[in-house]
């Protein structure tokens, strides 16, 4: 008894928020289980919608704030204005919880709150934690590039380089190597305004004590050292989080299983593995395009299409027309995948990909080749870096058409180049599993950064 008192009040408790979207949930509950499993105390604080399944993680305690948002505010379309007011409806509540935590903690001598780790999204936690006195740190789920990316548009678009709808143009952005300017992360999503507002928001130089970042140096190292010259903080590349985290699901939709048992059945290398994500979507002609493409490639594929990625309410009609009996034993269509387990799968030998950074990761640590189709936001900078930087992938530059889909599978997947990328898919892979066992950056890092925690 007297130990475990001796080790909880060694390690202290930590409270996580992250924003409620797949994307940003699964790497704030992965490095929960890191920080977990190095003896911090881990209470999870999320809004009511999306919130996370507590069963999946039974060491962690959950607390859910009300955002006040109605479910209608809440589309793909409209993200940026929605993540403005969840930041002004939540600072309130989630001040009093805390308050409520702090006096719990000292009447039940339980683990004292040693600081809050809060999504880059949910930047309101700066100003709460500032205001109960307690640290903060920031945890970044996209990428390095991304951040200097979202930068350079701001800086562009105050020396009217770059008006606020973007720009179309092949042109390299000076400084920013291998990006094009229509490669720039300039949202479809909400208008030019609230877009701009949105980068400065969560970019702008708080209080907080520490920026942790889902990257690492193997891939990301000049990003890296830029931004560390640029920030007053210390930066921790502790990534890729899902693969030094303990293994553990923290998905939101029900993972369909057969696609493994399906997946045993097909040879080494030859699945197509496509996703696109949680939240992008495709309109009725895209799905079709895709759907004669996958079937003419003759080439294995297990493809997820997430109820809602589709415009047309129709999509289930167009898919039972011909198109599941035309693919015959060749292709598996799921819901919504295992997609780390699918990814590590010996079958699967390319991933068409939306390129959101957690699948990037994901496909990269486990040595597969991409066919990137980016549909908006920074999902475009990760495609180039992909096919550019890294080159383990082609980039689909054009509207979805059958014709192209085809020839880029059989790029991918059969050509010369297509193995060549997979050999350097897997070197990239062997140089992050390096990374992230001892010696290596990212070990050292997170070592870093629990220090730096233990500190306050
Ligand atoms: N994902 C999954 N099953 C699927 C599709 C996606 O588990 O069928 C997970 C995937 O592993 C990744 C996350 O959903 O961790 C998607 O995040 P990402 O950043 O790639 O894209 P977003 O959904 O944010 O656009």
């Amino acid at each position: 008894m007297e130990m475990e008192k001796e080790h909880r009040s060694s390690h202290p408790r930590l409270v996580l928020v992250p924003l409620r979207f797949q994307g940003h949930i699964n790497p704030m509950l992965q490095l929960g289980s890191i920080l977990h499993s190095k003896g911090f105390s881990i209470t999870v604080l999320h809004t009511a919608f999306n919130s996370p399944i507590p069963s999946n993680y039974p060491e962690f305690g959950f607390v859910s704030i009300p955002d006040n948002l109605s479910e209608q505010l809440i589309s793909a379309d409209d993200l940026l204005p929605f993540i403005s007011l969840l930041n002004l409806n939540c600072g309130v509540p989630f001040q009093e919880c805390l308050a409520k935590m702090v006096q719990k903690q000292e009447v039940e001598n339980e683990p004292s709150i040693a600081c809050i780790v809060y999504d880059e999204c949910m930047y309101f936690c700066d100003a709460v934690a500032k205001y109960v006195k307690l640290p903060s740190i920031v945890l970044r789920t996209t990428s390095a590039s991304t951040y200097l990316s979202r930068n350079a548009i701001l800086q562009l678009k105050a020396e009217g380089v770059l008006t606020s709808q973007g720009s179309t143009s092949q042109d390299l952005v000076p400084g920013l190597h291998p990006l094009r300017f229509k490669d720039l992360p300039v949202s479809k999503i909400g208008t030019p305004e609230i877009f701009l507002q949105f980068i400065t928001n969560i970019y702008k130089t708080r209080t907080s004590s520490a920026i942790i970042w889902n990257t690492n140096d193997v891939l990301e190292q000049p990003s890296l050292q830029e931004i560390q010259k640029q920030c007053q903080v210390g930066i921790f590349p502790v990534g890729p989080l899902h693969e030094v985290a303990p293994a553990s699901s923290s998905s939101l939709i029900k993972e369909d299983n057969s696609c493994i048992t399906w997946l045993e059945k097909q040879k080494q290398n030859t699945v197509l593995y496509v996703s696109l994500g949680s939240v992008a979507s495709v309109d009725k002609k895209e799905l079709g395009e895709t759907a004669c493409g996958l079937a003419n490639s003759k080439q294995p594929f297990l493809w997820v299409i997430r109820p809602g990625s589709v415009d047309d309410q129709e999509w289930k009609k167009l898919l039972t027309e011909g198109f599941v009996e035309a693919v015959g034993e060749n292709g598996c269509i799921v819901k919504w995948a295992p997609q780390k387990e699918v990814l590590a799968h010996g079958a699967v030998g390319g991933f068409w990909t939306h390129c959101g950074w957690n699948s990037t990761l994901e496909s990269i640590s486990k040595g597969v080749p991409m066919m990137c189709k980016p549909c908006f936001g920074d999902q475009r900078v990760n495609a180039r870096h992909v096919s550019q930087v890294w080159r383990i992938g082609i980039q689909l530059e054009n509207m979805c058409e059958r014709g192209e889909v085809e020839r880029a599978i059989k790029r991918l997947m059969v050509d010369k180049e297509g193995k060549e990328m997979r050999q350097r898919a897997k070197n990239l892979k062997e140089r992050i599993q390096l990374d992230i066992r001892e010696g290596g950056s990212s070990y050292n890092y997170l070592n870093k950064l629990i220090e730096l925690i233990m500190s306050f």
